[in-house]
């Protein structure tokens, strides 16, 4: 709803939500109005980022049969649709996603230092090795909704059985909203406040 269907991969409808679109008009406007295009094209590119992060998530579930319904750009990142996520294969689906992330981020810092792409002084492939660097990090937050939530939980189902394991890493989830909450209100940090208001909500 209020997407608009871009083209597919792998059999995967891509779509762009409402917002999203919004959002890219916003940073090329403001792009244009600074005479600077680095942002924009970082914006773009990040987002092709996230799409390959998704596809790594979807190419290992559709090994487990999943159907994968789409792949969601929203202006907070991307989500990959799915029908299901089978007990047995969420392990190595949660792990494929920032995986491929940090294949990037490594291969693009390592490119780098040899060739870079200047745009109004600005690195452009350092700067987009270092944002998937952090957009591993950042899934790897032991808590849902993020991929680390998913391997937690999946590694925990092993010894504590699913239902108990969910709770279990939904509260671990909880704690550590409230800790990064503590921690940006004290420091002004609003991302880490607005980042532990998503998990928060997401446990
Ligand atoms: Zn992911």
């Amino acid at each position: 709803m209020y997407s608009i269907r871009l083209f597919k991969i792998m059999d995967i409808p891509i779509e762009l939500h409402i917002t999203f679109i919004l959002f890219l008009i916003v940073i090329i406007g403001l792009s244009i109005m600074n005479n600077n295009i680095f942002w924009a094209v970082l914006f773009i590119l990040l987002f092709v980022s996230v799409v390959l992060h998704e596809l790594g998530h979807s190419y290992v579930a559709k090994k487990y049969g999943v159907k994968i319904e789409k792949i969601l750009l929203l202006p907070i990142g991307g989500v990959a649709v799915m029908d299901k996520i089978p007990k047995e294969g969420e392990l190595k689906i949660g792990i494929a996603g920032p995986l491929v992330s940090f294949a990037l981020g490594i291969t693009l810092l390592i490119i780098s230092q040899f060739f870079d792409i200047n745009i109004n002084g600005n690195p452009l492939l350092y700067t987009l090795s270092l944002l998937n660097l952090m957009l591993v990090s950042f899934n790897l937050i032991p808590a849902f909704p993020m991929d680390g939530g998913r391997i937690l939980r999946a590694i925990l189902s092993k010894k504590y059985g699913y239902l108990k394991s969910t709770k279990i890493a939904a509260n671990i989830g909880k704690m550590l909203a409230l800790a990064m909450l503590i921690l940006g209100l004290l420091s002004m940090n609003i991302i880490l406040i607005l980042v532990s208001l998503f998990v928060y909500f997401g446990a």
